[in-house]
């Protein structure tokens, strides 16, 4: 079908991530080209993928959505074949005419895709940082035993991995690494007084000050527990401990993290805050390539400003932390909690002040254990869910 090109399959291709990754791929042509992507439900926004970018497979999440948009791509003379169904995924994250797969699902339905994809040695572009936070060392083990390359998504780890030494399998020490500075940027409540918090709507959560994403991500940066899925997620990308790992709210989201090494040196990566800048760099890495992204004008931007998170007002921050010293099944039942916590906010159902709390419940709830087994962790993010689900209709009564 399509000769000399990469070939791309995006996972969560009607979202933030997917809609970013397929400018860039539009960009280029000649590099690139679509094998597959899949939608939730997103019907419509998907068939105008298809009809643009033409891949070999679309993959929706029912079987009747599948008929329905097979028939609409049909109709418009497009020989793209719909599948549908979790098992679907995974086939289109590991066949072997893929070359890279962007894991751009949003949440623990991200991981069966994302794991078949390192064991069938793709270059894998994360963004899904729930499935690393979920079964890291597993995750992990997949990448290495089936020659994957796992390349960073995330701005942060994107430009931690732009801030390493070429060959950083050395590790840390190995390579003068004393620490690894994660910026944030504080979200839409940085500054807002604690006591009005019971008040905001999921609108004000999603409005976040300098990045445009999709709904659950941005929850996550209003109450930064997405700063620390981060945490966990650059432990097991970079082999940092909790405590080389500081955070570090940077509310202008201009250098998107610092690495600091032993000699004195920091070295940071700077840009304007779009996500084709990460998204072009794992996509051509080692090479660059235009991302479409507007250059960075330090004069427009002025100053750069930096403070200590407030682990008060984002206790999710905190229990991040804990549940990385914690191990075992620990962070994915803390996964698993947020996403029953947010999704309970978005749907009206919770609280936002009450996130962090459902999330600590959970966690004195589920018994720790080791994460040893897929299997393991599953059940562990099955419990989480039932337990936390429960805790919510409790506190909404
Ligand atoms: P989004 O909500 O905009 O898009 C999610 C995509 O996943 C959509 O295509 C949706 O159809 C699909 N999806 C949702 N639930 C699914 C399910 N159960 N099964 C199959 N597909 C499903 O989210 P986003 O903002 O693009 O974020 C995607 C991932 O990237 C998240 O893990 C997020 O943390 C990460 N990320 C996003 C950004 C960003 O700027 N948006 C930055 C860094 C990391
Ligand atoms: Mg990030």
């Amino acid at each position: 079908m399509i000769q000399g090109k990469k070939l791309i399959t995006v996972l969560g291709a009607t979202g933030s991530i997917g809609v970013s990754t397929l400018d860039v791929v539009g960009r280029h042509p000649d590099r690139y080209g679509v094998f597959a992507l899949t939608a939730h439900r997103q019907v419509d926004k998907l068939l105008a993928q298809c009809l643009v970018h033409r891949p070999a497979y679309a993959v929706v999440a029912s079987a009747d959505d599948a008929a329905l948009l097979q028939v609409m791509l049909e109709r418009e003379g497009c020989c793209t074949e719909v599948l549908s169904g979790s098992k679907a995924l995974v086939e289109v994250a590991s066949a072997p005419e893929v070359d890279m797969v962007m894991a751009a699902i949003v949440g623990a339905a991200g991981l069966p895709p994302t794991l078949a994809a390192a064991r069938s040695g793709k270059r894998i572009l994360l963004a899904n940082k729930e499935a690393l936070v979920m079964s890291g060392a597993l995750f992990m083990q997949e990448v290495a035993a089936g020659g994957a390359t796992l390349l960073p998504i995330d701005s942060e780890h994107n430009a931690i991995f732009q801030g390493l030494p070429v060959g950083f399998e050395r590790g840390l020490d190995g390579s003068g690494v004393t620490r690894i500075l994660l910026t944030a940027s504080g979200g839409p409540f940085l500054n807002k007084p604690i006591d009005e918090l019971p008040a905001v709507t999921p609108d004000m959560a999603c409005a976040h000050p300098n990045w445009v994403m999709g709904r659950k991500i941005s929850v996550d940066s209003a109450t930064m527990m997405n700063k620390g899925l981060e945490v966990i997620e650059a432990h097991w990308l970079f082999g940092a401990s909790a405590d080389r790992i500081e955070v570090v709210i940077h509310p202008q989201s201009v250098i998107h993290s610092l690495v600091a090494y032993a000699d004195g040196s920091v070295l940071a990566q700077l840009g304007n805050p779009d996500m084709r800048t990460p998204i072009a760099h794992a996509m051509a890495y080692p090479e660059r390539i235009d991302a479409g992204v507007k250059p960075l004008d330090l004069f427009e931007i002025g100053r750069l400003d930096f403070q200590r998170p407030d682990f008060q007002r984002f206790p999710c921050l905190g229990h991040a932390y804990r549940v990385l010293r914690e191990g075992g099944v620990a962070p994915a039942v803390l996964n698993a909690a947020n996403e029953v916590a947010v999704a309970s906010f978005l749907d009206g159902k919770l609280g936002f002040e009450r996130i962090a709390g459902v999330i600590a419940a959970t966690l004195d709830a589920i018994e720790p254990r080791d994460a040893d087994s897929l299997d393991g962790v599953l059940e562990a993010d099955r419990q989480a869910r039932e337990y936390a689900a429960r805790f919510v209709g409790r506190a909404s009564c």
